[in-house]
Formats: structure tokens, C-alpha cells, sequence
């Protein structure tokens, strides 16, 4: 079988706890009796005791396990450590597919993108941003609406704390504020503030490039007049105003 998932689905898309105690159930040996067909995978995997566990092929976290947590039908640590064995087949992990970027950080390097991979980190943003959408299902699904707004951000972060420093790459941010923005203004129900914060958390970014290179604020002359849904523009436009940058 293949799965319709890949492991950044699971990466991205599963909180940080959970996904590292999978791993090192997943790396301990813990998954076993593995099989799987065209509906899906299945396994025991051996916690506090052994535990009979299905995940859907299309969808990694729908299945079920007879845990505690499994049996409240809520996403366990055994179904994500047999979702990974469907991904890797049993092959070890590297320390950069076990890695998660849950915050924006600067890639500290100075440079601008050649126009190849402009357009390929452009593809990437545009593919992560899909995850953000809107909202319009019944209450009951708002739980996995806000799994793919995560699973979104952390995509985006990831590409993120990759770029080098310039205006162009300052450019490239701003554009992807207002995006997500837009999306705020416009149907996506931000409610737990997933969206918000990384906002913020780019702002902050912008802010370290200028102190890099301070040319990178003339990339936030696109926000001068521009309302956005929390204010977060005006730490940037400050930047403008005070003179600071010429
Ligand atoms: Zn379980």
C-alpha cells in the first residue's frame, strides 16, 4: 500500500509531544506485526501493554487503538508510530526528518535567492498556504480544521527559518503577511490565534533582518497605508517613518 500521507504530513501536522514519543516508539522497536492493505496499515504496538492499532491510508490520523486516548478518538502516539512505519517502510530516520520547526527563526545567513529557487520556495509557500483556509464545516470538524492551520504554519516555518537575509527575501515575507492576513480578514477562523502568532513571530523576523542589513526595510514600503486585521504592520512602518532606513 501507499500511503496518501508523507511523513511532513505526520511532521506537521501531529503537536510536538506527540510526535516525538511516536518516534521513540517507532525507533525502540515498538511497532510490530505490521501489515498493511489498500484501506490502510495495522500493527500492535507494545506501550504499557500491546495495543491493536489501524490507521487509514488516506488519512493518518483516522484509524483507531485501543488505548485510552485511542478509545476518545483522539490522535495517540501508537497511531502516529504506525502512520511513520507506513512512510518509512521500517528505515531509520535522519536527524533532519525527525527535526520540527515550531518557531520562526533567522537562517543568519546574508543573500539573496537565485531566481531557481525564488521560484521553488514561492512553490513551497503557495503549497503550505492551502492548509490555512477557510472555514465553513459544522463545529464537530473544527478540530481537525485546526490541526491543518497548524500543519500550515509549521510548514511555512519551515521554509522560512531556511531563507537567507536580503530585501528580496524581506519582499518575499511581507507578501506572505499579507496573504495570511487576507485569509484572517476573510473566512479563516484564527480563534486559538494559531495564524496570529506566527505572524507575530515573522514581524520579529523582519525586525532581526533589518539589524542584518538594513536595506531590508525598504521592503515594507508595500504596508504604508495598508490596514491590517491586527495592527501587526505598524512595528515595520516605524521602521520607515522614524527614518531609519533611507
Ligand atoms: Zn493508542
Amino acid at each position: 500500500m501507499l500511503p496518501h500521507f508523507d511523513l511532513d504530513t505526520i511532521k506537521f501536522g501531529t503537536d510536538p509531544q506527540t510526535f516525538e514519543r511516536a518516534i521513540a516508539l517507532y525507533e525502540s522497536g515498538k511497532v510490530t506485526h505490521y501489515e498493511d492493505d489498500a484501506y490502510g496499515c495495522s500493527a500492535i504496538v507494545v506501550g504499557t501493554h500491546p495495543y491493536r492499532v489501524f490507521v487509514d491510508a488516506r488519512h493518518y490520523d483516522r484509524g483507531q487503538c485501543d488505548c485510552y486516548l485511542g478509545q476518545k478518538d483522539v490522535l495517540c502516539k501508537h497511531m502516529v508510530a504506525v502512520a511513520i512505519q507506513a512512510v518509512t517502510l521500517g528505515e531509520p530516520l535522519s536527524d533532519k526528518e525527525k527535526k520540527r520547526v515550531d518557531e520562526v527563526v533567522c537562517s543568519g545567513k546574508i543573500g539573496e535567492l537565485t531566481k531557481e529557487h525564488l521560484a521553488s520556495v514561492k512553490k513551497s509557500i503557495a503549497g503550505a498556504i492551502r492548509y490555512i483556509k477557510a472555514y465553513t464545516g459544522p463545529s464537530r470538524k473544527w478540530f481537525i480544521y485546526q490541526s491543518s492551520l497548524c500543519e500550515g504554519v509549521h510548514r511555512l516555518a519551515a521554509i522560512i527559518c531556511e531563507l537567507p537575509v536580503s530585501k528580496q527575501t524581506a519582499k518575499l515575507l511581507i507578501d506572505l503577511l499579507l496573504r495570511l492576513d487576507h485569509k484572517l480578514q476573510f473566512g479563516t477562523d484564527d480563534s486559538d490565534g494559531t495564524v496570529g502568532s506566527f505572524i507575530y513571530e515573522v514581524v520579529a523576523l523582519l525586525e532581526e533582518y533589518v539589524g542584518y542589513d538594513p536595506k531590508c526595510a525598504e521592503a515594507f514600503r508595500s504596508l504604508i497605508g495598508k490596514e491590517t486585521c491586527f495592527e501587526w504592520e505598524e512595528p515595520l512602518v516605524r521602521y520607515l517613518d522614524e527614518g531609519r532606513f533611507r
